[in-house]
């Protein structure tokens, strides 16, 4: 067997056993059956994770090769409020936090980032990250439209497109809580994948000319949906005999 053959059984193990313990731990949450599945607990990569959109934008970081910390340490912010940010993304000095659909609440991930920014003038910061720490807040993913697809599938019809596109991820989506644009890119001279919003690489500080990246909701980006078991559905009219 080949190392690729190897690394892949492994991950195809990983995921079963991932997508075993999501259904475990879903048993246990019967009483909130009715939540959709965004927001039911979900295993990725032997982390337990609050919802499946958190354990999605763990494996979105994964494709990217973005490390991530899930839930790393709560802080106490400067008003004095308990905060427990989603993500540490500690190789690009960045937070990021997973908002929900029905979650609109970002007050808490807002004063973070504005705690962790640094005053330098724009052109002249020395701290250890540009711009000091960056916190970004994750949304649910923009959804792929079905005529996006390229122009080699024309002679689909309309609704295997359209099927098609629901069981696509989507793309990631995502704002600063600088009030900033922030693109995703790679830097030519570390060839991490990191956010930008100012000229300077977040991890090597490389001085980038040009265009920093792709912006949110960019088609390029796959949203890398885990959804674990789907949520029981309705029997159909047809599968019940007493109908
Ligand atoms: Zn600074
Ligand atoms: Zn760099």
């Amino acid at each position: 067997m080949s190392m690729q053959d190897d690394i892949e059984r492994r991950c195809l193990v990983e995921a079963v056993e991932d997508g075993m313990a999501t259904a475990q731990l879903r048993r246990q949450h019967k009483a909130t059956g009715d939540l959709a599945v965004e927001s039911l607990p979900t295993v990725y990569r032997g982390t337990v994770f609050r919802s499946a959109l958190e354990a999605s934008w763990a494996a979105t970081l994964d494709s990217l090769g973005i490390a991530w910390e899930y839930e790393p340490e709560p802080v106490t912010l400067p008003s004095g409020a308990r905060y427990l940010p989603d993500f540490r993304l500690p190789e690009i000095g960045a937070w990021l936090e997973v908002k929900g659909d029905g979650v609109p609440r970002v007050e808490k991930a807002i004063e973070f980032g504005k705690h962790l920014a640094c005053d330098c003038p724009r052109f002249a910061c020395t701290c250890r990250w540009p711009g000091g720490e960056l916190v970004l807040i994750g949304h649910p993913p923009r959804p792929f439209h079905p005529d996006l697809f390229p122009s080699d599938y024309d002679h689909r019809p309309y609704w295997a497109k359209a099927i098609a596109s629901r069981n696509h991820g989507g793309h990631p989506s995502w704002t600063s809580t600088r009030g900033t644009r922030a693109w995703l890119g790679h830097c030519p001279a570390c060839q991490r994948a990191t956010w930008f919003d100012s000229p300077h690489c977040r991890a090597c500080k490389h001085r980038l000319v040009g265009a920093h990246g792709l912006e949110s909701g960019n088609t390029e980006i796959r949203f890398m949906r885990i959804t674990g078991i789907a949520a029981p559905k309705d029997p159909a009219p047809d599968d019940n005999p007493a109908a």
